[in-house]
């Protein structure tokens, strides 16, 4: 696939980018391997110095830096600013707290014979990362801060879409002083992940991306032996309980489902509302979806953005067509959206039943699966019918009520009386088909360490 920007706002192709060949990936793979032998031995004190730096480049040319990702992407500005404070705080998550990571781990153990054991972190070595155009920066500051900070490498291949992005990220790092092949973005095929994975001195792979794109990269790193991390779709249950504040749930439905265009693995997408207060919130909810304002992504009046690509408003409407041709009702909703640039009419539907194919499906847009549940037992049995476990959100007045039902949901995340957020302190990670491993904070850290075992033994001791 060809690396190109187009304006989804006005439909033009504002540049294109040559993707290179297996030979010159070779000699990336063996800078990227270079660079970590003497990456590795850096003082911790420096890579942290590096990440800080980053994080401060980017504050300080944050409107240059989100403009970069309203033009690709679409995405509002004001959400695209959001998005580089987000990527910032990442950065400085892991300048600050890399090397208290790093610290060496004694183990208690039972017997003193067995010696004195500790747990030593280590970098594995180069990695190679697959990310998504939805969140160009702050999907590669989650994948690359805690590795880099850690001591390994990285070889990035960013979607196609989104190559300026890319190339921003990666300047970023090298003018915060990275060395040449500590951070290296690559336009490759999607044929060419194979002779990164197969490489033996790539010694991981992560992607975040779609359920096939995982299924591809999940086999090559089984064929090849590659420890992964998948992080990929959702369809998140938004839980209405009976005694939930009803008009903040609606605020935060609005939102969570259809910011940045609706385009969010995380996005509020299963909107599940008990019988009691159904009426009431649907009649809130569509006129709250009514209010959304479609234009310039860049006018800070807009809040619904255009969808990244024409090809992202075809997939959905098939999918749309599909539940209607199953039964689902389907209302458009607010004013009809410009025909020029990518934008989808929001839609919400409704009467989808249990064996239509969409009750189980991910909508990548600002379309809402509405569902109507008896009790508070029937929304967490409607939030776990799903293939997908990211995350998931309750609502409700009463915070142990919410804690219990949060804990019966089959998900990585549930927030309660909030969207599933995104947070530089907040792990990251699915279950089911959202995938395995997490991002962020240590668990992501330790992802991709070999975390040894050295245990020192008195030689007197008896044999
Ligand atoms: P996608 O098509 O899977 O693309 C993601 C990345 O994978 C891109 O870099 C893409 O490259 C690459 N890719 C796709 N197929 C590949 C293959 N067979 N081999 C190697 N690389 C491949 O995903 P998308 O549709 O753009 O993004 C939306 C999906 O990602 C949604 O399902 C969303 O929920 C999920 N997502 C998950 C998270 C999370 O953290 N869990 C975060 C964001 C998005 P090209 O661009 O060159 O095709």
């Amino acid at each position: 696939m060809a690396y190109r920007t187009i304006n989804p706002y006005t439909e033009e192709e504002v540049a294109s980018f040559e993707q290179i060949s297996a030979e010159q990936l070779d000699a990336v793979i063996s800078t990227a391997h270079e660079a970590f032998l003497s990456w590795r031995e850096t003082p911790v004190s420096e890579r942290e110095a590096v990440l800080a730096r980053a994080a401060a480049a980017l504050r300080a040319d944050k409107r240059r830096y989100a403009e970069i990702l309203t033009l690709e992407m679409g995405k509002l500005i004001g959400e695209a600013e959001a998005e580089v404070d987000l990527s910032a705080e990442i950065l400085d998550y892991y300048a600050t707290n890399s090397e208290k990571l790093l610290e060496p781990r004694p183990l208690p153990v039972a017997d003193p014979a067995e010696g004195k054991v500790f747990l030593s972190k280590e970098p594995l070595g180069v990695l190679f990362a697959v990310e998504p155009w939805n969140f160009p920066y702050y999907q590669l500051a989650r994948v690359a801060a805690p590795q880099l900070g850690a001591g390994n490498t990285i070889i990035i291949k960013h979607a196609s879409n989104v190559p300026q992005a890319a190339l921003a990220f990666e300047k970023l790092l090298l003018d915060a002083g990275a060395p040449r092949g500590v951070y290296t973005n690559v336009f490759i095929p999607h044929s060419l992940s194979e002779h990164v994975i197969a490489d033996p001195r790539v010694r991981g792979v992560a992607l975040t991306g779609s359920e096939g794109a995982g299924q591809s990269i999940a086999m090559l790193a089984a064929k090849y032996l590659k420890k992964s991390t998948l992080e990929l779709g959702g369809a998140d249950a938004f839980i209405v309980l009976d005694d939930a504040n009803i008009d903040k749930s609606v605020e935060w439905a609005v939102f969570g489902r259809h910011w940045n265009g609706g385009q969010v693995c995380v996005s509020s997408k299963r909107l599940i509302v008990v019988d009691a207060v159904y009426e009431e919130f649907l009649d809130k909810y569509r006129k709250g979806v009514a209010a959304l304002k479609t234009g310039d992504p860049l006018d800070p009046a807009t809040t619904l953005a255009p969808l990244s690509s024409g090809s992202a408003g075809e997939d959905i409407k098939v999918l749309v067509d599909e539940a209607v041709a199953n039964g689902a009702k389907a209302e458009l909703v607010g004013e009809p959206v410009p025909e020029h640039g990518f934008f989808y009419q929001p839609t919400i539907l409704t009467d989808i039943s249990e064996d239509n194919p969409a009750f189980h499906k991910e909508f990548f847009g600002p379309v809402t699966q509405l569902y109507r549940a008896k009790d508070e037992a029937d929304a967490i049995r409607i939030a776990n019918d799903s293939p997908f476990g990211l995350g998931g959100s309750v609502f409700t007045e009463d915070e142990e009520r919410g804690t219990r039902v949060a804990k019966q949901l089959d998900t990585g995340m549930v927030f309660i009386n909030h969207p599933t957020g995104v947070k530089a302190d907040i792990p990251f990670g699915g279950v089911k088909l959202s995938g395995y491993g997490h991002e962020l904070i240590y668990l992501g850290f330790d992802e991709f360490l070999n975390v040894k075992v050295i245990d020192v033994v008195d030689i007197n001791a008896p044999f």
